[in-house]
């Protein structure tokens, strides 16, 4: 069987990483399936990928449903023999989950299990799961290996940490289950055409989207969280990775479990070289020709001074490497900011919604 024979159920595809991973798949030659309920992504994104897709996008097909419906859920699996699934679907601001951990808990969790229990049901088997380098906590050291003890430091990280247990617990039962699950570290850059890139909804929790929504004018300054840190210039450090890296390590993932990988296997995705917040700003000023207004305010609770992965592991055994740097990374998504200053909605329809919440 080529890969064009294989359909696989991308869960979370209209999102960010989903729909970056969705347009690889598509050029690989599989049939892709995408779910989302719409809850942080718009259907623009898909409309995109199929345009990029070409040729391919014949064997795109999308269907608006959320996790939680079993029932719904259940009708597409009646329909389709997915040869494997890429779970991306889950909510994933961390201070929102701090705020509202019942949604959290309900959306990441039942979805999760209503997902494994049909894929139980109609015997597919093959599953990548969207995991995070969250589950490291603070890491005690660095590169993050992945046995490094794991932890939570918030209900978003709780939430990756149960269902890497839960997905193993089901592998364990049936060892027809071979699972891989990937730990991201920052993604963060959009596809080099400038179509499709990360679109957050409100003030960005992360940091590259908020040097990008400074560099464009939506916001006035980047606050920096910290620059007492024992770190090369006092600011945060972590691993980014191109979104295009990141996807294109689903498509390694994937060709290990159709060659009789067996199991359930970890791997980091990141490129194992850290990067401060201020040597971010630096390239992204380089990137874009704009200067990036900063204010120095204190650490943010929670946050590590150093993480990044190791990534000997998944060199060996995927034989899969971040192939993009920062200058890249900043390139690609000065690119889509530029092209896309409100995201995948027109700045008039951005602007009434604004004005219409208020009272
Ligand atoms: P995203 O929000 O852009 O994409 C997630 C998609 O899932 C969205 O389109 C959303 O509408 C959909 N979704 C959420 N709940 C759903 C439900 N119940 N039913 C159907 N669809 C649902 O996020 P992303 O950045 O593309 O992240 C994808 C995955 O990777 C998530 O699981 C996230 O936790 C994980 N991850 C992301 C990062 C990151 O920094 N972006 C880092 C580590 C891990
Ligand atoms: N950061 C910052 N200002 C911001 C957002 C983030 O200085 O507005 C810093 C943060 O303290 C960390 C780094 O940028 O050192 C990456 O933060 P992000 O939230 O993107 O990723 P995470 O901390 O979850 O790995």
């Amino acid at each position: 069987m080529s890969s064009t024979d294989k359909v696989i159920l991308v869960t979370g595809g209209a999102g960010y990483i989903g729909s970056h991973t969705a347009l690889l798949l598509l050029e690989a030659g599989y049939k892709v399936y995408i779910i989302d309920n719409l809850d942080n992504s718009v259907e623009e994104a898909i409309e995109r990928v199929a345009k990029l897709a070409g040729k391919y996008r014949k064997n795109l097909f999308f269907y608006k449903v959320d996790l939680r419906n079993k029932d719904q859920l259940e009708k597409i699996f009646s329909m389709v023999r997915f040869d494997a699934v890429v779970h991306f679907a889950g909510l994933k601001a961390v201070g929102e989950s701090v705020a509202k951990p019942l949604l959290y808990h309900e959306n990441n969790l039942i979805g999760t299990l209503n997902l494994l229990d049909l894929m139980n049901e109609h015997g597919c088997t093959k599953l990548v799961f969207s995991s995070s380098a969250t589950v490291y906590g603070q890491p005690k050291s660095v590169p993050c290996t992945e046995d490094f003890p794991l932890s939570a430091t918030n209900p978003y990280g709780r939430t990756k940490l149960f269902i890497e247990e839960i997905i193993r617990d089901v592998q364990k039962a049936d060892p027809e289950w071979s699972v891989i699950l990937l730990r991201y570290f920052n993604p963060v850059g959009a596809h080099q055409s400038g179509l499709i890139g990360e679109d957050p909804r409100g003030i960005p929790n992360n940091l590259m989207p908020f040097v990008q929504q400074v560099a464009v004018g939506r916001l006035a300054e980047l606050s920096v969280f910290g620059t007492d840190y024992p770190t090369r210039d006092g600011t945060g450090v972590r691993d980014y990775i191109h979104v295009m890296d990141l996807a294109d390590g689903h498509i390694a993932a994937l060709r290990k479990l159709f060659t009789g990988a067996k199991g359930c296997s970890v791997y980091n995705l990141g490129t194992g070289r850290g990067t401060s917040v201020l040597e971010i700003v630096a390239a992204f000023e380089r990137a874009s020709g704009k200067k990036i207004p900063l204010k120095f305010i204190g650490r943010r609770a929670g946050d590590s001074s150093e993480v990044y992965a190791s990534t000997e592991k998944v060199e060996r055994e995927l034989h899969w490497r971040a192939r993009y740097g920062i200058d890249e990374m900043c390139r690609d998504q000065w690119n889509w900011a530029r092209e896309n200053p409100w995201g995948y909605r027109a700045p008039d329809s951005m602007q009434q919604s604004v004005e219409s919440s208020r009272f």
